[in-house]
């Protein structure tokens, strides 16, 4: 695995997938140093880009995003979706692949944040095989977006232990907030 090019800025949420490389940041433009390289000609983009762009398009079925309706949504989930969408979407070429398959290929990528992974992000990256630093995290201060929603879960509807926060629980938002 290639190592992050980048220093991160521990001012922000923000996460740099590794391998290929794919920013995000939430809050304010990505930063130069926050930039990521897709180096694999598979991954479908020469140039470094925001994974906002991706996210907050249009995605196969799975509605289009708001920018103004970011609340919620962490740079993990940004990140995973941004991929989801180019391997079920790629540009020039390249051909898609069905969800299924989409999601199966996250296993082994690696995402990397500045801050450790809430208990939703971590249990959604355990259930796709995407590999993360192990500090613990909390549970989501204000509401969590599951990548393939279409609405952001209220804080309230997020349990209050982490135990609760099941793959059932995380099929359950998945369908239950398109
Ligand atoms: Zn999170």
């Amino acid at each position: 695995m290639s190592s992050l090019p980048v220093e991160h800025d521990t001012q922000k949420t923000s996460a740099i997938g590794a391998d290929p490389y794919l920013g995000a940041t939430q809050g304010a433009p990505l930063d130069k140093g926050l930039m990521a390289v897709l180096t694999l000609a598979t991954h479908f983009k020469a140039e470094p880009f925001d994974a906002r762009e991706i996210a907050f398009g249009d995605f196969a079925g799975y509605g289009k995003w708001k920018k103004s309706e970011a609340t919620g949504v962490h740079a993990e989930v940004l990140i995973i979706r941004a991929w989801l969408a180019l391997l079920v979407n790629p540009s020039g070429d390249y051909q898609g692949v069905p969800l299924a398959t989409a999601i199966s290929q996250l296993r082994g990528r690696k995402i990397q944040a500045s801050q450790p992974a809430c208990w939703c992000c971590a249990k959604l990256m355990k259930q796709y095989g995407i590999l993360f630093p192990s500090t613990a995290g909390s549970k989501p201060l204000a509401g969590w977006r599951h990548p393939l929603a279409g609405k952001t879960v209220p804080n309230a509807d997020i349990p209050a232990k982490e135990s609760d926060i099941t793959d059932e629980w995380l099929n359950k938002v998945q369908s239950g907030f398109k």
